[in-house]
């Protein structure tokens, strides 16, 4: 089932202790696209300025993403966001963030990207989600990011616009700080005890620790994939939901069942490690089928163990 995806388009500069780049290729709708790219036709909405290039463009089109719905604004600038990292990577500075073409901007879907009834809102200001999620309103699955800036300054919007998506994707942090709930899962439980509309599935998403999912009836949790070495962390939450909603969209038979869902888990842990490897979409670009597969098989053995029965006394 097709996919479409709204959220930034951007130049990233970055710095880990690993190196740098300057002006590379980011951008959270960019992130999320190449990772779904792998499971199902994907369309990108958002505006770009005319400084950015045919090559970036092309890095999405050569995994097949239809970036036809992508507006090219006159005189403007393309997001910028730089940011820097510590060794630990879990944390990162902000340095700057340029809005350019995205101060103003109004989406308007192709009747292309209006028909994919699968839509991943990725993270930009809330009313903005919610102006797109009104332009699809049959889509079958909707999920939705965000992050502390909108939580901070504008959250009678975001709580609107998550309580009309099927799920949410956030930081672990953020939904403490979105619920006021020291706990995980008592922060996700509040978001599900919303009154309805409410989404039906929380993933809280936890850096270098993995991610959990939890629903109305279960919960399952996933470490991340174990790297050796791990270069820039830039857009792994994207990449993440790009494997997991991917992989909802397609099993488009499938009822969204917790079986499904921990799947999805498995896909999106799978693919967010590949982001972290290379800086900004540079390894997810070039990564293969073949390669998802097999790391979702190891992730699998590494967290498989069997109920041993051993009697424990009292
Ligand atoms: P992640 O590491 O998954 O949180 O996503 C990082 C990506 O989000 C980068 O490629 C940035 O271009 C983009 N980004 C950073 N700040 C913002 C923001 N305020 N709004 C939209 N996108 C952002």
């Amino acid at each position: 089932m097709p996919i479409t995806v709204v959220g930034s388009i951007a130049y990233d500069t970055v710095t880990t202790p690993f190196g740098e780049r300057n002006r590379m290729l980011g951008g959270a709708a960019v992130h999320f696209a190449l990772a779904a790219s792998f499971f199902d036709e994907v369309r990108v909405v958002g505006p770009v300025g005319e400084d950015f290039g045919e090559a970036e463009l092309d890095v999405m089109r050569h995994r097949g993403v239809d970036v036809s719905d992508i507006e090219r604004v006159q005189g403007g600038r393309t997001f910028f966001w730089r940011g820097k990292y510590g060794w630990d990577l879990n944390s990162r500075e902000t340095l700057d963030t340029q809005l350019g073409v995205f101060e103003g901007f109004k989406p308007k879907l192709s009747d292309a990207s209006r028909a994919s009834d699968v839509l991943f809102l990725a993270n930009i200001q809330p009313d903005l989600q919610r102006e797109v999620h009104e332009q699809m309103a049959a889509a079958r699955f909707v999920a939705l990011d965000s992050m502390n800036l909108w939580i901070e300054a504008a959250r009678d919007s975001l709580v609107k616009t998550i309580s009309v998506c099927d799920c949410l994707t956030l930081n672990d942090s953020e939904l403490r700080q979105l619920t006021g709930k020291a706990s995980l899962l008592a922060a996700a439980r509040e978001v599900l005890s919303w009154s309805p509309p409410h989404p039906r599935v929380i993933v809280a998403k936890q850096g270098e620790y993995g991610a959990a999912l939890i629903t109305e009836d279960g919960f399952f949790s996933l470490p991340a994939f174990p790297l050796e070495t791990v270069m820039d962390p830039t857009g792994a939450g994207d990449t993440f939901a790009g494997g997991f909603v991917g992989y909802i969209a397609a099993h488009p038979e499938e009822e969204l069942s917790d079986e499904l869902l921990r799947q999805a888990m498995a896909h999106g842990t799978a693919l967010a490690s590949f982001n972290v490897e290379e800086f900004g979409t540079e390894r997810v670009a070039h990564l293969s089928g073949p390669e998802i597969v097999a790391r979702v098989r190891q992730l699998r053995e590494f967290t498989q163990f069997s109920a041993a029965a051993l009697p424990l006394g009292e």
